[in-house]
C-alpha cells in the first residue's frame, strides 16, 4: 500500500495517471488478458526511469508496453506495474541528412506518414503494422520486404539499471523477429532512422498498395495479435497451417482465421488458455504431418 503511494506520487510529480488494478484486455489488439497490478502512462523518459528505479529498490515487477499489438497477456494478469508509453511520448524531431527520431510511443503508421509528408521512402511497408516504433523495433517488425533493420540507424534505451544509453544499428543484433531488446529489460525510448528522398506520389502508391493487400489478406475486423507464429526457415506458417486443414479450428472463441491461416482471432470472448490450447494444437498437427515446429511469435505476459 506504502509502495502504491510512493509511485502515485511519481506518477503525479510529473502530471501522468497512475491506475490501479487496470484490465489489461483493454491495452491489447487481442482484447484478452487479466489485470494488472498497476499502470502508468508514461509520457517523460525521466518517468520512465524514475518508476524502473523504484520498481527494481522495491523488488516489484514491472514491463513496458508499447500499443499492445504483439502480447498475449495470460487470464491471470500481470502481477506487477505496465508503463505503458503514452500518446504524448511520440513526438519526432527532424533532423539532417534525411533522418528522422521518434519517441518510442510513436506509431508506425504516424512514423510512415510523417516520412511520406518530407517526401522520404523507407516505411512504405512498415506503415500498416499497428504497433509503435519502439515495440517494432524490439522485434526487428517487418513487412512486404521491408524490415525495422533497412532504416534504423540508432536508438536510445534505458538499460536494466535504468541509465540512458545509445546503441547504433550495427550493435543492435537485428535479424528476423530479433534485436538485443528482445527478452530484455531494456526501454527504447527513441528510434533514428535513415530515410531517402522520394517522390511522394510513388511513395503514396507504395504505401497505399501495402496497405490494400492488408486489408485484403489479413482478417482485421477481429481482434488478434497478427501473425501467431513465426515463419519457420525454409517455410511459411500460413501454407503450412492451411496444408493441415487448420483453417477455422478453434478452442472457445479463438479461432485459425477462415481469411488468413497464420492469424489466431479472437471472436468473442477468448480467454488466454483458449488461445494457447489452440496454439498447441496446430503447433503438434503441424509437426506430424510436416515436419516443421512452428513458434510463437507474439510476447506471453503472465
Ligand atoms: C493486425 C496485425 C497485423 C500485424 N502485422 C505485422 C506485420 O506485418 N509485421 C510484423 O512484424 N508484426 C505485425 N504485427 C505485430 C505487431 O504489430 C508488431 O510486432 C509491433 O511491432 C508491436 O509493437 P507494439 O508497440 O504493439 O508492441 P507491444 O505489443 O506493446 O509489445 C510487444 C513487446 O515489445 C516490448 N516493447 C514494446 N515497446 C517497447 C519499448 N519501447 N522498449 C522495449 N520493449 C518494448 C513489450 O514489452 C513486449 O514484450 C501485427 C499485429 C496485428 C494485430
Amino acid at each position: 500500500m506504502e509502495q502504491i503511494e510512493q509511485l502515485n506520487q511519481i506518477c503525479t510529480r510529473y502530471g501522468c495517471p497512475l491506475l490501479l488494478d487496470e484490465p489489461l484486455c483493454s491495452y491489447t489488439t487481442f482484447r484478452i488478458g487479466g489485470k494488472c497490478k498497476a499502470l502508468v502512462e508514461a509520457d517523460y523518459t525521466d518517468m520512465i526511469i524514475d518508476v524502473i528505479r523504484f520498481c527494481n529498490e522495491n523488488n516489484i515487477r514491472w514491463t513496458v508496453l508499447g500499443n499492445g499489438s504483439n502480447v498475449l497477456v495470460s487470464d491471470e494478469g500481470f502481477d506487477g506495474v505496465v508503463i505503458l508509453l503514452g500518446k504524448k511520448y511520440s513526438r519526432v524531431v527532424y533532423c539532417p541528412n534525411n533522418q528522422l527520431y521518434f519517441q518510442a510511443g510513436a506509431l508506425l503508421m504516424t512514423a510512415a506518414k510523417t516520412a511520406l509528408e518530407q517526401s522520404f521512402t523507407g516505411m512504405e511497408c512498415l506503415a500498416g503494422i499497428p504497433g509503435t516504433i519502439g515495440g517494432a523495433l524490439y522485434m526487428n517488425a517487418g513487412a512486404y520486404g521491408s524490415e525495422m533493420a533497412d532504416v534504423v540507424v540508432s536508438a536510445d534505451y534505458i538499460d536494466e539499471d535504468g541509465c540512458l544509453k545509445t546503441v547504433s544499428a550495427e550493435d543492435m543484433e537485428l535479424s528476423y523477429r530479433h534485436s538485443m531488446f528482445s527478452g530484455t529489460k531494456r526501454v527504447i525510448t527513441g528510434v533514428r532512422l535513415q530515410l531517402r528522398e522520394g517522390s511522394y506520389d510513388e511513395i503514396k502508391e507504395k504505401m497505399d498498395e501495402c496497405l490494400r493487400q492488408r486489408r485484403a489478406k489479413q482478417p482485421l475486423e477481429l481482434p488478434s495479435a497478427g501473425s501467431t507464429f513465426k515463419r519457420p526457415a525454409g517455410s511459411y506458417a500460413s501454407m503450412l497451417i492451411d496444408q493441415c486443414g487448420l483453417k477455422g479450428a478453434s478452442v472457445g472463441d479463438a479461432q485459425v482465421s477462415i481469411k488468413h491461416a497464420g492469424f489466431v482471432v479472437n471472436t468473442g470472448k477468448a480467454t488466454c488458455r483458449d488461445v494457447m490450447e489452440l496454439c498447441d494444437y496446430v503447433i503438434e498437427t503441424v509437426k506430424e504431418k510436416t515436419g516443421y515446429r512452428l513458434e510463437l511469435e507474439p510476447v506471453v505476459l503472465k
